[in-house]
């Protein structure tokens, strides 16, 4: 088992005025037996990300450890890590029991006895010990991904890298597969770096997650935390769902000034101090209506989903959500009023997006 340290890790493909910077400047660090969670959108590099862990790619710059030993020039077999990827290639000749086993005939010196029972606790493990003469094909989705996380599992390797592993399965076997992949983690004890680009999957599954956009990272930290304290209008936009209101409004004295009249006196006017023009952000949850004294809002759809209601609105030329309790349940044309408690109000610079002010 290993802690892991990426460091100032750059990866470019291509050469001159066709390289890509795919990943730049990216730094953190995976504690022994964590279960960090890389998030982000399609191209932003996560994959990449992950390849150079593994070593499938070669870095450009930046360095590589596995607790204290540099594995940045060492090939990926050399380096103790099972990968198990998106696209999970079981070989369709072979019963899963070969399956599971290939790993372990090629790359150690165990008898067959000593990797049959290595499988067969693999496999009981996965709940998958009565499939183990079945051939692929005769296996479910579900049964494929477990069969294929058996292959990694097996070689009780000191990491686990997982490239967006439960992406082909249908939404009610990934919710499951989430909870036992997360259980199981937790009982092996592998430090594992887990690949996804679904905020609400990260959200579940990681003790960390790192946040990364186009390259770099954004932020790392837990749940809870890259929610409430994002560092940036990214990660704030990226993290939670629906998204957060986010609309521009100018500062003018202690008021911010936004779109369709929107006005906002702050309790406390020192966050803007300085700013003529600022972003503001509000989750959909810490949207109030309210009868008065609070800011126009037009409503165009209501949701229902039984304890709450989603609100679709718009203010100005600004499309905003709100869930509200179901018992707010305004008819689709209305105006209403909205409030917020300061305290739930985001702001971030309107050039950089850095964060000014979080919950
Ligand atoms: P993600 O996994 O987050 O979707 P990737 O790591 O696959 O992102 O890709 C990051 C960027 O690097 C993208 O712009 C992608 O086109 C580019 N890229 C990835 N692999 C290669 C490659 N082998 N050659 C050239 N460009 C690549
Ligand atoms: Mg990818």
């Amino acid at each position: 088992m290993a802690r892991i340290n990426v460091n100032t890790l750059r990866k470019e493909f291509g050469e001159g005025s066709d390289a890509v910077v795919a990943v730049e400047d990216v730094d953190f660090q995976i504690e022994d037996g964590e279960f960090l969670v890389l998030v982000g959108p399609s191209g932003c590099g996560k994959t990449t990300t992950l390849r150079c862990i593994a070593g499938l790619e070669d870095v450009t710059s930046g360095t590589l450890k596995f607790g204290d030993t540099d594995v940045t020039d060492l090939r990926a077999r050399e380096r103790d890590v099972a990968m198990v990827f998106q696209n999970y290639a079981l070989y369709p000749h072979m019963d899963v029991r070969s399956n599971i086993g290939f790993g372990l005939k090629l790359s150690t010196k165990l008898t067959s006895a000593e990797i049959d029972r290595r499988v067969e606790e693999t496999a009981a493990m996965l709940g998958i010990s009565d499939l183990l003469g079945d051939k692929p094909k005769e296996l479910s989705g579900g049964q494929q991904q477990r069969v294929a996380l058996g292959r990694a599992i097996v070689r009780e390797p000191e990491v686990f890298l997982m490239d967006e592993p439960l992406s082909n399965l249908d939404a009610k076997l990934r919710a499951q597969m989430r909870t036992e992949l997360q259980e199981l983690q937790h009982e092996l004890g592998v430090t594992t770096v887990y690949v996804t680009h679904d905020q609400t999957e990260a959200m579940a599954m990681g003790d960390r997650i790192a946040v990364m956009n186009d390259g770099r990272l954004q932020q790392v930290g837990r749940p809870e935390e890259v929610y409430r304290s994002p560092t940036n209008e990214f990660v704030a936009n990226f993290i939670g769902s629906p998204s957060i209101n986010l609309f521009t409004a100018e500062v003018n004295g202690d008021t911010l000034v936004g779109p369709g009249g929107f006005s906002y006196t702050l309790e406390n006017p020192s966050y803007v101090e300085g700013y003529d023009r600022i972003r503001a952000g509000i989750r959909p949850e810490d949207m109030r209506l309210v009868s008065e004294g609070g800011n126009n809002v037009d409503v165009t759809v209501v949701e229902p989903m039984g304890n709450e209601n989603f609100l679709y609105l718009t203010m100005g030329d600004i499309d905003m959500t709100a869930r509200v309790d179901s018992s707010m349940r305004p008819q689709a044309g209305e105006t209403v009023q909205f409030a917020f408690d300061e305290d739930a109000l985001y702001l971030f610079d309107a050039e950089s997006g850095d964060a000014i002010k979080t919950k």
